[in-house]
């Protein structure tokens, strides 16, 4: 086995299809975002979604808090590539529309939409429709009998409130669903996710809830998902940043791509540089990171600033750099070949990874 093989044996699942993005199953872990923008307004809406299909967001979710916004979520989901999950609370009305509408999921606990025909209606339409439901859990809204019983909101009680709403699907004879017990600790989260992974044999759709900021909630969301992620727990994810939502699904992607998991566009290695680096390693990267975005082959690209470390990182890498006196070692599939000028190093090496993507993608 190579170093670079899959090391992670995924929980057996069930699967369910989000439009044409399967989960579950041992299908690949999609990752999702969810629109900030108001959803009656459609043009901002349809222009966040396409912000994220370009960094390759797989599914994105959508609230529909109003009957105005179902209309809305009509136009939207008419201009969307990636399948679109409305974000329902309480109104069974609003999700029976949006499945007139062919949204691709509910996201919808059925123990929330009040009584039994009510229940029956949203769940019956899905079956006939073929829509699939998310049922999420929240640490911060448990039903109130869970919150006396438990005191706080432990892995328990998330979990309690979870298997509540499946097993109102359990009853309906409807099986199509995957399940979310998010919780803004990590060691809750996790927990909560553990003990639902053997109870149920659906897809878990990972996430920490309100991680935080940028910086601090990537780094939440890699511990926590990292953890689930390792054990093979998980079938979706979304990391949750008070952040422009394409940020998230950046770091979604980073997080499988470190896992070994799911790799898509460019693997920076990186050295943390020091006095010793020959050109600017941390601009170089920055810069590269931001014109290449639009990259998705799979591939290792080691930037290095000396050569302490540089070969042997661009043995290992599909390209790699070594810096050098004014004129650095490049290095292709792990064989030496020309020296990029330092000064020219950001557009030589953009030229470079450009033309191997491409010869990639056509193989
Ligand atoms: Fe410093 Fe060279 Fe190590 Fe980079 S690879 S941190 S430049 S010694």
């Amino acid at each position: 086995m190579s170093n670079k093989d899959p090391i992670i044996k995924r929980r057996q699942s069930t699967r369910i299809n989000v439009g044409h993005v399967p989960i579950g199953d041992g299908a690949p872990i999609a990752v999702q975002s969810m629109t900030n923008t108001r959803t009656t307004d459609v043009e901002a809406t349809v222009a966040q979604i396409k912000a994220l299909e370009r960094v390759g967001v797989d599914i994105v979710r959508v609230s529909v808090p109003t009957m105005d916004a179902a209309e809305a979520f009509k136009l939207i989901k008419q201009q969307a590539k990636v399948p679109l999950i409305a974000d329902i609370h309480f109104d069974y009305r609003i999700a029976l529309k949006v499945a007139e509408y062919g949204v691709d999921c509910l996201r919808i606990n059925p123990g929330n939409i009040g009584n039994e025909g009510r229940i029956r209606s949203v769940v019956d339409c899905a079956r006939d429709r073929n829509i699939p439901i998310r049922i999420g859990v929240n640490s911060g809204s448990l039903e109130k009998d869970i919150q006396e019983k438990y005191g706080e909101p432990t892995p328990q009680a998330i979990v309690e409130s979870a298997l509540r709403h499946v097993e109102i699907l359990d009853r309906l004879n409807f099986d199509q669903f995957k399940v979310s017990v998010k919780a803004s600790d990590v060691f809750t989260a996790v927990e909560a996710y553990r003990i639902l992974a053997k109870q149920i044999k659906q897809p878990l759709h990972l996430g920490i809830t309100e991680a935080g900021g940028a910086r601090s909630g990537a780094v939440k969301s890699a511990i926590g998902l990292g953890l689930l992620l390792s054990e093979g727990i998980g079938d979706t994810l979304r990391v949750s940043l008070a952040a422009d939502p394409t940020e998230e699904v950046k770091v979604g992607f980073d997080i499988l791509k470190s896992l070994r998991i799911r790799s898509r566009g460019i693997n920076f290695i990186a050295c943390p540089t020091c006095s010793r680096q020959e050109f600017d390693v941390i601009g170089t990267v920055n810069e590269l990171e931001r014109r290449l975005e639009d990259i998705i082959t799979p591939m290792d690209v080691s930037i290095i600033g000396c050569v302490v470390n540089g070969p042997g990182e661009a043995l290992a890498s599909t390209l790699g750099v070594a810096g050098g006196h004014n004129k650095s070692g490049f290095y292709e599939d792990g064989v030496r070949h020309d020296r990029l000028d330092n000064d020219k190093m950001i557009e030589q090496l953009e030229e470079r990874i450009r033309a191997k993507a491409a010869l990639l993608a056509n193989r």
